[in-house]
């Protein structure tokens, strides 16, 4: 793929460095390891968008920086202000051209910002926009850190939560996934307490074992949607490699390792899967672990036909669930008038401007 072969042959990417990492490169480059400190701070603290604004560096070491590295730092392209709630979606352009969306919200318990991890996804979750046009690259740790720090540079806020919920599927990009955990939650730079990240993912059982062995404090989402092997493999191609059997001992896994409940992401689409009997088979799987079950009307997109259950449905829905003594929220839909769903805003970029993707 593209990125690996660039990669190899171009500059190191020295906002992906643990400071362990970056001490020995400025040992290469003659420094002492206190640069790095100050280099870390500057870019995971304060968050600077260039070398050129690290004006306690010598210009003779930032040039050197400059030879040596590549700074990534993301341009936004667009941002869309949401009416209803204030929720913004922004678009950014990366070095090579590819362009991500992450989306920052305001709630009482603070500002949470969700990032994308892959440009497009190779998944091919039905109802999803992101996955439409396939997997163009997995993105980097810096370049997964930087949706943050880009929004909290244009935003000029906090930020509390992060959430691991935009384009692409986190475990199909591990070890750049958690090189970004290490540095987000490094007290030396941002500092995000692991309990207020949430990693979603479409249920690759692998991915969320070897997760689990982590033993991080961080929320595993998984996107279930539906409760049967059956019903499941409809909706989301990857069910056809991991039983909802198997995703449920990944999960109970996960508890055991971890202590963290897990989030079940459920998509209602009218006809489909919001029915009573849904909601039985749902409160099976269920109420055999501890977890929290997350219900979304799925948004809909223009190039699937899939219809959102209606609010009584919705609501039936989770009173059944209630019933069966399951915790279950409604999640509240945010900036819908401004794409909200994965992946629509990029996609109706690319779409006006064919010549994005040619870059
Ligand atoms: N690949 C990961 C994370 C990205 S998708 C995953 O599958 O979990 C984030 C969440 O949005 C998932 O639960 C996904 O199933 C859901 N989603 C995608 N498109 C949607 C849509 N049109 N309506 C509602 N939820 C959607």
């Amino acid at each position: 793929m593209g990125f690996e072969r660039y990669a190899m042959t171009e500059k190191k990417d020295i906002k992906s460095l643990t400071l362990c990492q970056l001490e020995k490169e400025m040992g290469k480059l003659g420094e002492k390891p206190f640069r790095a400190r100050q280099m870390y701070d500057w870019m995971h603290r304060k968050l600077a968008a260039s070398f050129d604004e690290m004006t306690n560096l010598s210009s003779g070491l930032r040039e050197k920086c400059k030879e040596n590295y590549r700074y990534i730092s993301l341009e936004a392209v667009k941002v869309q202000e949401s009416k209803k709630d204030g929720t913004r979606k922004f678009l950014f352009r990366l070095y090579d051209g590819n362009l991500v969306e992450s989306v920052w919200m305001k709630y009482r318990h603070g500002n949470s910002v969700c990032i994308s991890s892959q440009v497009g996804c190779r998944m091919g979750c039905r109802f999803c926009a992101s996955t439409l046009d396939g997997l163009e690259r997995n993105l980097s740790a810096s370049e997964m850190l930087e949706q943050v720090y880009a929004v909290i540079r244009l935003t000029g806020e906090r930020v509390s939560n992060v959430v691991v919920m935009g384009t692409g599927e986190p475990l199909d990009n591990y070890d750049n996934l958690l090189c970004f955990l290490k540095l987000l939650t490094d007290e030396n730079g941002l500092h995000i307490s692991q309990r207020n990240i949430t990693v979603s993912t479409c249920g690759i059982v692998p991915g969320m074992r070897r997760l689990a062995e982590e033993r991080l404090q961080i929320t595993l989402a998984l996107s279930l949607h539906a409760a049967t092997d059956e019903k499941r493999r409809k909706l989301m191609p990857v069910a056809e490699r991991y039983s909802v059997e198997e995703l449920m001992d990944a999960c109970r896994y996960y508890f055991e390792q971890t202590g963290r409940r897990i989030t079940f992401e459920y998509s209602l689409v009218a006809g489909v899967n919001d029915t009573g009997r849904d909601a039985e088979e749902l409160s099976a799987v269920a109420g055999t672990m501890r977890c929290h079950i997350n219900l979304i009307p799925v948004n809909p997109i223009k190039e699937r036909n899939y219809v959102q259950s209606d609010k009584t449905a919705v609501l039936a829905f989770k009173n059944k669930l209630e019933k069966n003594k399951i915790n279950v929220t409604i999640r509240r839909e945010m900036g819908r008038d401004i794409d909200g769903a994965c992946g629509q805003l990029r996609r109706r970029h690319m779409q006006k401007d064919p010549a994005q993707e040619e870059e």
